[in-house]
């Protein structure tokens, strides 16, 4: 199984569906609505997610697609502006739509966890989104609770010639490979190997309530980091750790929220695109993320991804904080 028809369509889908998320950004400015859960969504997150499913439902029609967002929410009256641009903006891409089909598509995203399924985060990073940093739209394919191909669109990823905007995209067995977002040549990326902790560099979230940085610094201190952690937004950390710009990257539960699980498709793709360029991801007891109990991550605690290399050191640092 190469995945060939599974790449094109996902390639195709999330260009598109970051494209609108710039269309957005420039056109409107990132302007939130408040979801039950108080995190921040735009017009973006609902468009892209509605040509994300779109593309699904009409190649994989009978593939489960599991996305975060729901469309419920706009059926409010206060939210009608909102929802007339949501089906504006996915009219500019798929001329057709009618405001019926944009709604449905938005909720072909409430699927379940199956054998195979598709898992989607139209922006992860709303809030980089909104401060115009980095964000993610974000596709995985999952068989058997194994990841098997993973994308990651980046508009705002800068790169080495000046410009901005990285696709990644891990498949089974064939490694990562990074494409400019306008398009041109895959570049084959691998994770950069070292070992001497006083030369790596830590990445983390840009928002602080996200992780635990008093633990993360103290696992720093026990591994001997000289540099300060560099920061960024979504899962673009993942895109960072596969192409050698970082380490590692911890996923600390704060003691206020010990119970949250993590969402699969805060990870899904970004697991396979650092674990295809050579590096390694587990939860901070070593322990795979277990990708087939549901919408969540419920059998793990936090996340750890590295370089590989690191992978047991960085471990049993964060075992000797635990019980320190
Ligand atoms: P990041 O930019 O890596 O911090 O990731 C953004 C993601 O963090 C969003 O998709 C949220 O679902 C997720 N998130 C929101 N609140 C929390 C929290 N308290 N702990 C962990 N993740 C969170
Ligand atoms: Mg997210």
């Amino acid at each position: 199984m190469n995945y060939q028809s599974e790449k094109e369509l996902a390639l195709r889908i999330v260009t598109e569906a970051a494209k609108l998320c710039q269309r957005v950004q420039q056109t409107q400015g990132a302007k939130a609505v408040q979801k039950a859960d108080t995190s921040p969504v735009t017009v973006a997150d609902f468009g892209a997610q509605a040509i994300l499913c779109q593309g699904l439902m009409e190649v994989f029609p009978n593939d489960s697609v599991i996305g975060e967002e729901d469309a419920t929410l706009l059926q409010q009256p206060e939210l009608k502006g909102v929802r007339q641009q949501i089906i504006e903006q996915v009219q500019q891409s798929i001329p057709t739509a009618t405001p019926d089909d944009v709604i449905d598509w938005i909720n072909w995203g409430n699927g379940q966890v199956r054998q195979r399924y598709w898992t989607l985060d139209p922006i992860d990073g709303t809030k980089g989104f909104i401060r115009g940093n980095q964000y993610a739209v974000a596709l995985a394919l999952v068989e058997d609770g194994s990841i098997k191909l993973g994308i990651l669109a980046c508009p705002a990823f800068p790169r080495e010639d000046g410009n901005k905007g990285l696709i990644f995209l891990g498949i089974r067995g064939q490694g990562t490979v990074e494409i400019p977002l306008e398009g041109g040549n895959p570049r084959q990326i691998k994770v950069d190997p070292s070992s001497q902790f006083e030369q790596l560099y830590r990445i983390e979230s840009v928002e602080s309530v996200h992780s635990d940085r008093q633990v993360q610094t103290a696992i720093d201190r026990r591994l001997g980091l000289t540099y300060t952690a560099k920061q960024m937004d979504s899962l673009a950390k993942y895109g960072a750790i596969a192409r050698g710009d970082a380490h590692f990257y911890t996923r600390v539960p704060l003691p206020q929220f010990q119970g949250k699980k993590e969402n699969i498709w805060d990870h899904a793709a970004g697991v396979i695109i650092v674990e295809e360029a050579g590096g390694k991801v587990t939860d901070l007891e070593g322990q795979p993320l277990d990708f087939s109990v549901g919408t969540k991550l419920s059998n793990n605690y936090g996340v750890l991804a590295t370089n590989g290399t690191i992978h047991s050191q960085v471990l049993a640092a964060i075992q000797q904080e635990k019980s320190s």
